[in-house]
């Protein structure tokens, strides 16, 4: 290597160092449903990780699914164990909401998301006591209300930046979108990261 090139590789090197990849944490609630797999198959043929927030009711006869998320190195989360508002449960409830069960494969879930991002002091405070961080979102692309897959990658695309936090949901339009939002993606730059991992 000539001292030239040499210096080039040492200042590309530095470049790097100074400007890492923008990031983008995409994280999926409601799930795991019907279209988690197709979600799953779309962010490995990617390369790319997410964050699924799970529904306790959800769970039953979809194991090896959630199984699946965990072995392919996604993040599985906590988003309640029925999906009510809990800001609006008793205590008792309150805390049989953000009780995990322990047939949850994976590492223990550190965050809750508490559905529609319904929180208050009570909220955080029994969170707190469960061992789980209250983590909410920066970009609502409102997918759940996407009349096709192409809505879903515009509002992402129209709002993402540097250490977005994406709120997704295990819907078709949603699940139909990932490859080529993953490619728009990738594309601009960014790089997916997982939350609460
Ligand atoms: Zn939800």
């Amino acid at each position: 290597m000539s001292l030239l090139s040499g210096l080039v590789h040492l200042v590309l090197a530095v470049a790097a160092t100074m400007s890492p990849a923008p990031t983008v944490a995409l994280t999926f609630d409601d799930g795991p449903g019907p279209h988690t797999a197709q979600i799953l198959d779309a962010l490995e043929s990617a390369g790319a990780v997410g964050t699924f927030f799970v529904v306790g009711d959800q769970l039953p006869g979809r194991e090896q699914l959630v199984a699946d998320l965990v072995d392919a190195g996604m993040s599985l989360q906590w988003h309640s164990a029925s999906h009510p508002d809990l800001t609006g449960v008793s205590d008792s409830r309150l805390a049989a909401e953000l009780d995990i069960p322990g047939s949850l494969p994976g590492p223990d879930p550190s965050c809750v998301r508490p559905p529609y991002g319904a929180t208050d002091s009570r909220v955080n405070q029994a969170a707190t006591g469960a061992g789980l961080e209250v983590t909410l979102w920066g970009v609502d692309p409102r997918d759940w209300a996407a009349t096709s897959s192409q809505q879903v990658i515009d509002a992402v695309m129209a709002d993402v930046e540097d250490g977005s936090v994406v709120l997704l949901h295990g819907r078709e339009h949603t699940a139909n979108a990932l490859p080529q939002l993953l490619e728009r993606l990738h594309g601009a730059g960014f790089q997916t990261v997982l939350l609460c991992a």
